[in-house]
């Protein structure tokens, strides 16, 4: 999150593809449909799309809380989106108030993470479908957004349990997707293009963390 300015965290400009799933797929004709476009489009089809389970998590160490399906989009990563970046956020706010935001059809944004100061990581969507964390649709479409409980000009806020707690879902995502561990696939929401968003703040330590997700990358699972 950030600046608590949600509506640029959101991700509303999904009408083209709305309308082509809606029906229009076969009247449109191929021609008219861009190849990525397509290849997008062709998991929608019955018995193609990755199986769901309620309450299903992707990291075994994250418990489930759904986020409202106002602040994400359904897909199928990594299938119709690569998936090749995580980025950093720190809420601006308690925990307990970033799960209650993103339970908010209002809100417009939520990220697929949420870990707490003491270490216990939330997982409210899917890493298959398309948070609005980023602010920015192609970084949201090839991200993982992971928020941190605190206030960025806190740096108390940012204890060593949840460094390493998100420092071990971050080193399970990169080894899942094969994204390199550095700052180029690794970084913060202010790093975004076209952001207005300052976190994960000035005293995000990210040596440290990416320390911390280069030892737990290498750990064994
Ligand atoms: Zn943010």
């Amino acid at each position: 999150m950030g600046q608590r300015k949600a509506s640029k965290d959101g991700d509303r400009k999904v009408g083209r593809r709305a309308l082509l799933i809606g029906g229009t797929v076969a009247a449109a004709g191929s021609a008219v449909l861009a190849r990525d476009e397509l290849a997008r489009l062709w998991w929608r089809v019955p018995g193609v799309e990755k199986p769901r389970k309620e309450g299903e998590v992707d990291y075994a160490g994250a418990r489930w809380v759904a986020a409202s399906d106002a602040n994400w989009r359904r897909a199928d990563r990594p299938d119709d989106y690569g998936i090749d970046m995580v980025i950093v956020h720190v809420t601006q706010g308690s925990f307990d108030s970033a799960v209650k935001a993103f339970q908010d059809p209002g809100h417009k944004a939520a990220a697929h993470y949420i870990v707490r100061q003491d270490g216990h990581i939330a997982q409210m969507i899917r890493e298959l479908d398309v948070a609005y964390h980023a602010g920015n649709r192609d970084y949201n479409e090839r991200s993982v957004g992971i928020e941190h409980e605190g206030f960025v000009d806190r740096p108390q806020d940012l204890t060593d349990k949840m460094y390493e707690a998100s420092a071990r879902l971050t080193a399970r995502i990169c080894a899942r997707y094969g994204i390199p561990v550095d700052r180029e696939h690794i970084i913060g929401h202010v790093e975004v293009p076209g952001t207005d968003h300052t976190d994960p703040g000035p005293h995000w330590d990210w040596d440290k963390y990416m320390r911390l997700v280069r030892e737990a990358r290498t750990a064994p699972a």
